[in-house]
């Protein structure tokens, strides 16, 4: 499943890793056939059998894995603050893994962007009491019928509690819990919405799916993501970063500057390759035979995105 089985890895991050893999690889657009038995369907029906780790990362601030995307915890008296809200299905797992780090009510909640494995949680989590905040470009896609193309679905507006309540365009600032944090768009990377949210005291930033740690990414070209939003989202996360900071990808283990270092380079050596090929006159098919991303197929592309999938992507749009 792309997992790196390095001896020197602990149990219980290989139990976290492997939970994740299992989890994840039904979001894989491969096992796509249709609106009916499609990624989305499945993702959701198999979501309540979602293994979820909670991970504690530095001070008040924690990680859900396993339930759709990360889920940042931020907890204290002021109320947890969630940073995406997962699958729906996952809700009762998603409760007693928020309940084993600390009592306090979910009282907010953070849309990296609109995807639904981000966001179909958005319901229960408001009908808990949790007031919903991200870009305008996230409500607008929740708010309105959103097709995408790569998952071939068609996505009807959320219900009325699921759409944010409040949003923002290009910066926002809060403080909660005693912590001071940072929200930033990104120019159009993964979708046109995706934000960053940075706990500046204990320097953890999510990333959302700009960063797909270990797995080769999704883009979603439909609403407004491409392979060069991408790299630049990435560009844009290392600038930000300091060697000790933690980085909570969209997918994926929790990472550091070195793996988002590397992952900068895959993007940007897979586009300024298959980019190369294209140029040449080669079809789509001539260009995932030349294999392009060999290097990097075995451990990236057996989760996710299957290698051939990710040229395409990329392939779209150099
Ligand atoms: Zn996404």
């Amino acid at each position: 499943m792309g997992i790196d089985l390095d001896p020197g890895v602990s149990r219980r991050h290989f139990l976290v890793s492997t939970s994740i893999a299992t989890s994840v690889a039904l979001l894989a657009p491969r096992h796509l056939f249709g609106q009916d038995d499609g990624l989305v369907q499945t993702a959701r029906r198999t979501a309540a059998d979602a293994t979820i780790k909670v991970q504690k990362l530095r001070g008040n601030i924690s990680v859900l894995l396993g339930a759709g995307g990360n889920i940042a915890v931020l907890h204290g008296r002021e109320g947890k603050l969630l940073i995406d809200a997962g699958f729906a299905g996952a809700r009762p797992k998603i409760t007693s893994a928020l309940a084993s780090i600390s009592p306090d009510p979910v009282k907010h909640l953070i849309n990296t962007h609109w995807h639904f494995d981000h966001t179909d949680g958005n319901e229960w989590l408001h009908s808990a009491g949790a007031a919903i905040l991200a870009h305008a470009n996230t409500r607008k896609h929740l708010s309105t019928t959103t097709r995408v193309e790569g998952w071939n679905f068609t996505f009807p507006p959320w219900p009325t509690g699921a759409i944010p309540s409040e949003v923002f365009e290009g910066e926002r600032s809060l403080e909660l819990n005693g912590t001071g944090i940072a929200l930033k768009h990104y120019a159009p990377a993964h979708t046109d919405g995706d934000i960053s949210v940075h706990f500046k005291g204990a320097d953890v930033l999510h990333v959302g799916d700009t960063f797909w740690n270990g797995y080769y990414p999704f883009i979603d070209y439909s609403t407004g993501g491409s392979i060069d939003g991408m790299i630049r989202a990435t560009e844009a996360n290392l600038a930000t970063l300091t060697d000790t900071t933690i980085v909570v990808p969209g997918h994926g283990a929790v990472g550091d500057r070195s793996q988002l270092a590397f992952y900068r380079d895959l993007l940007a050596g897979a586009r300024e390759k298959i980019a190369a090929l294209k140029k040449q006159g080669k079809s789509l098919d001539e260009i995932v035979a030349a294999k392009p991303t060999a290097a990097t197929d075995e451990k990236w592309g057996g989760g996710f995105m299957s290698p051939k999938q990710f040229i395409g992507l990329v392939f779209q749009g150099v």
